[in-house]
């Protein structure tokens, strides 16, 4: 008998049928004698419909009321969910977060979990009955609803695991687990079987988004057994845990991309002490978070930053960075909405030299120009022009073999 967390996105939920189908697969391990605990997303398209509906009423909906609104795609499901399961005379019970208890700080719409008290979720698996818990959604200090993020049941269902030590947590997508790259936009892309922590958070991070950061995060920091499955057939999904041997033996893992981030160039900046300081300093109490930085080599006293943001932020950045450009008496402000970042991942490259070279020059043999690089231990990223994204993507994919089963180090 084991203790299971199982979570559900969108697409798995999407109407009463599959609802009804994701209800008897979770019976099925029931009837085994496991305790089932089931974190449930909204119905696929449902929260991009209520964010719609909020901005009908306001260009910028209040954070604390629109965290009231999207939290409704869950409650809608797992009471779905639980309403099911009793018809079939099965003992359950729906939970939103002020009952499972799943405290976050305040920071509405991209809320963190600072802990979860267990005991009324072990109450009722006690009494023998399947657990669903609203994934998405925690309480604050007092008592208001907010929202993890988006894709943030993912990590209600691994933080979850964590406090509760469970013996696995499944993730169940419309895709049958971590692949290469994303196989909707490229069709060679290759179901892995398993994947290291460090991989899927670059992963995770670089825009892969089967699964959300942070709940690779968790499971990393927990070392909550985590599985990525599909909902629709019983193949065996892609496990994410502790590196092992030879997952060394291959150089790169993965390709992701993203399309989230904006550029901004300011030109001229005088080049002394304390200029970078300030303007990232500025940025950061607007809470934006800056992703690459590049600065040029000074001509003249005179130097240019080019640096990246998340495009939702990207007026706010413009707003704070001119009138404080003005004052250092810098030159020119651009930026460009049309980017996008590729990536290639894997634990392989680290004591590897040539990888990055060879990401540059298939890029280069389909003519995309590179505007930034930056790199870390385990991968290398690009910013390209974004109309280019889905060739970027192919050609990596092609260029490091990721479709043959075992690429190897030799980088010939
Ligand atoms: P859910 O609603 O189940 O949380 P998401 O849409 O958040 O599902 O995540 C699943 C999607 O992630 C897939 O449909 C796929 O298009 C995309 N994806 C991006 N990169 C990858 C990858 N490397 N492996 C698998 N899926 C990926
Ligand atoms: N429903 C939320 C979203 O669409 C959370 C999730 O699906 O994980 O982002
Ligand atoms: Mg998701």
């Amino acid at each position: 008998m084991a203790l299971i967390v199982q979570k559900y996105g969108g697409t798995s939920v999407a109407n009463p049928d599959r609802i009804a189908n994701v209800a008897n697969r979770v019976v099925k391990g029931w009837r085994q004698g496991n305790k089932m605990v089931v974190v449930l997303s909204a119905m696929a398209g449902e929260t991009d419909r209520l964010i719609k509906l909020g901005r009908e009423l306001a260009d910028y909906p209040d954070p604390r009321e629109l965290d009231v609104l999207m939290a409704t795609g869950e409650q809608v499901t797992v009471a779905l969910f639980s309403i099911y399961l009793k018809a079939q005379g099965i003992p359950a019970t729906s939970l939103l977060s002020h009952q499972a208890r799943i405290y976050t700080d305040r920071a509405y719409g991209k809320a963190r979990i600072v802990g979860i008290d267990t005991a009324r979720i072990r109450e009722e698996l006690k009494k023998g009955r399947i657990v669903t818990v609203a994934g998405f959604q925690g309480v604050d200090e007092v008592g208001d609803i907010t929202t993890l993020g988006r894709g943030g049941s993912d990590t209600t269902a691994v933080a979850i695991a964590a406090a509760l030590k469970a013996d696995l947590c499944e993730i169940y997508t419309d895709v049958e687990g971590v692949y290469t790259t994303d196989p909707r936009i490229c069709p060679k892309a290759r179901k892995l079987d398993k994947i290291s922590y460090d991989e899927m958070l670059e992963m995770a991070s670089l825009g892969a988004k089967v699964l959300e950061i942070r709940s690779v995060g968790f499971a990393k920091r927990y070392g909550v057994p985590l599985c990525v499955r599909t909902s629709f057939n019983d193949h065996p999904g892609t496990l994410v845990m502790q590196e092992d041997k030879d997952m060394e033996d291959i150089l790169v893992s993965g390709v992701t991309y993203s399309k989230n981030d904006a550029r901004v160039t300011i030109s001229q900046l005088p080049d002394r002490p304390g200029i970078a300081s300030r303007i990232f300093n500025k940025i950061a109490e607007g809470n934006i978070v800056v992703d690459m930085i590049i600065q040029n080599t000074s001509q003249d006293g005179r130097a240019d930053i080019t640096f990246t943001v998340p495009k939702a932020d990207l007026k706010n950045t413009l707003d704070i960075v001119q009138p404080l450009v003005a004052e250092l008496g810098g030159g020119q402000i651009t930026s460009d909405e049309h980017i996008a970042k590729v990536s290639i991942v894997g634990v392989g490259m680290r004591n590897n030299a040539g990888v990055a070279a060879r990401m540059f020059s298939s890029l280069a043999a389909e003519n995309i120009n590179i505007m930034m690089i930056s790199t870390s231990e385990i991968k290398v990223s690009c910013i390209i022009d974004e109309k280019y994204t889905e060739l970027a993507v192919r050609t990596l994919h092609d260029a490091f073999h990721l479709e043959q089963a075992r690429p190897r180090k030799e980088l010939t």
